[in-house]
């Protein structure tokens, strides 16, 4: 695509430069007060790449769409800086390296067509190593649960994070199960691609995206429930995009869970919790109710509301593990304390993403003067849930 296309396609142009309303909403910006969305655009508009092919947000945007939310014209940034990103390999990040090199070597074996799940590729299999005799699993059926890279993420956490995200799962698996419903597991499923798309490694992605549909095919799931959020839209709406129309539906768990939520019944715990709405699900699928339903019925407490909240709430500085400096570390302690003040002392997500950046970084941020515990929701409710 040459430059006037991409200016066109991301009606670029678009951007007036107005009152600045997508600077205080990006994580970046915010953090580093310089890298804002509107000197990308002028840079680009006034030399092309040549001249906004060195600006920082090519390296540290998280993809979080907060500048779209904010934005009176809706300009598009992450999907602009997605494609300057395409075929560059010079802004590779630090934090993502083992992540993103993994999703790599899972797309190079799909290219090949090697079968993953028995050989290279341990952490397809030790996804679902928390799996327990109680997890009632199907090898077909109308019903998937695409798991995502959990394992990955247990990988990289170490025990930083209390449950483990082998447990989101089990939790997951255990939930569907108490709505009489046993989810296909399938046998080769690899990472949705998300991250190296956003990467713009876009061949890796198309890799991952036609194993992964193939792996659906096989299974004739029509529906499939995702633990990630960005599973879920890339599944639903990037797979569609890039690969065409799907023969299947993609629900984020809470949503599906949410809908049968008189089904099941819960003990309540003490805890005071509030929802942080992850990038994904409130921006991107546009969901910020399910999870809430969920919580409301969780603890004696009603959930309380942060300040920034739903569409508007921050990127939590994941992304595509694309840049973990001081900017994510602030943003993460910036949630937190902002938690502590609305009275909370737990915060919820329902993005495994959120959770484990919150638990890497948050150690080493100033809210620790603040004693606010992060929970997964899928993990939480399944704990709950009465026998
Ligand atoms: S991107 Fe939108 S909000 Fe930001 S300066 Fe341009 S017009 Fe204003
Ligand atoms: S997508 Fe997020 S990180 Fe990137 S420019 Fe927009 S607000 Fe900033």
């Amino acid at each position: 695509m040459n430059e006037k296309e991409l200016v066109a396609k991301y009606h670029i142009e678009d951007c007036t430069r107005c009152k600045n309303e997508c600077a205080p909403a990006c994580p970046v910006f915010r953090h580093y007060g310089t890298n804002h969305p509107q000197h990308l655009a002028k840079k680009f508009l006034a030399g092309g790449e040549r001249e906004a092919g060195d600006h920082g947000l090519i390296r540290t945007c998280v993809t979080c769409a907060a500048c779209t939310e904010a934005c009176p014209f809706k300009v598009p940034f992450a999907d602009f800086i997605r494609e300057l990103r395409t075929g560059r390999t010079d802004y590779h990040p630090v934090f993502g390296g083992i992540i993103q090199q993994y999703q790599r070597t899972q797309a190079l074996g799909a290219q090949k067509g090697a079968k993953g799940a028995k050989g290279a590729l341990p952490a397809s299999r030790a996804r679902l190593s928390r799996l327990d005799a109680s997890s009632r699993v199907a090898k077909e059926g109308e019903i998937a649960l695409f798991t995502g890279c959990l394992a990955l993420f247990d990988a990289v956490s170490g025990p930083s994070c209390e449950q483990g995200f082998g447990d989101m799962a089990r939790s997951a698996v255990k939930l569907l199960n108490a709505l009489g419903v046993s989810p296909v597991i399938l046998d080769d499923e690899r990472c949705c691609g998300r991250d190296l798309y956003d990467l713009g490694e876009r061949e890796a992605f198309m890799a991952l995206a036609r194993h992964n549909a193939g792996e659906i095919a096989k299974s004739k799931a029509r529906t499939i429930l995702t633990i990630c959020p960005e599973c879920a839209f890339t599944l639903k709406d990037t797979y569609a995009k890039e690969l065409g129309p799907q023969p299947f539906e993609v629900r984020h768990i809470t949503e599906f869970v949410a809908e049968n939520l008189e089904a099941l019944g819960f003990r309540r715990g003490g805890e005071k919790p509030a929802f942080h709405d992850p990038c994904y699900l409130c921006r991107r699928l546009g969901e910020s109710e399910a999870p809430r339903k969920i919580l409301e019925r969780l603890s004696v407490a009603k959930p309380v509301e942060l300040e920034r909240r739903g569409r508007s709430a921050p990127c939590c500085g994941a992304g595509s593990w694309v840049d973990h400096g001081p900017h994510t570390r602030a943003a993460v302690s910036e949630r937190l304390m902002e938690a502590h003040r609305c009275g909370a002392d737990t915060l919820v997500t329902a993005c495994p993403k959120c959770t484990l950046l919150y638990h890497e970084v948050s150690p080493d941020c100033s809210w620790k003067q603040s004693p606010v515990t992060v929970r997964d929701l899928i993990t939480l409710a399944a704990s709950r849930l009465e026998e």
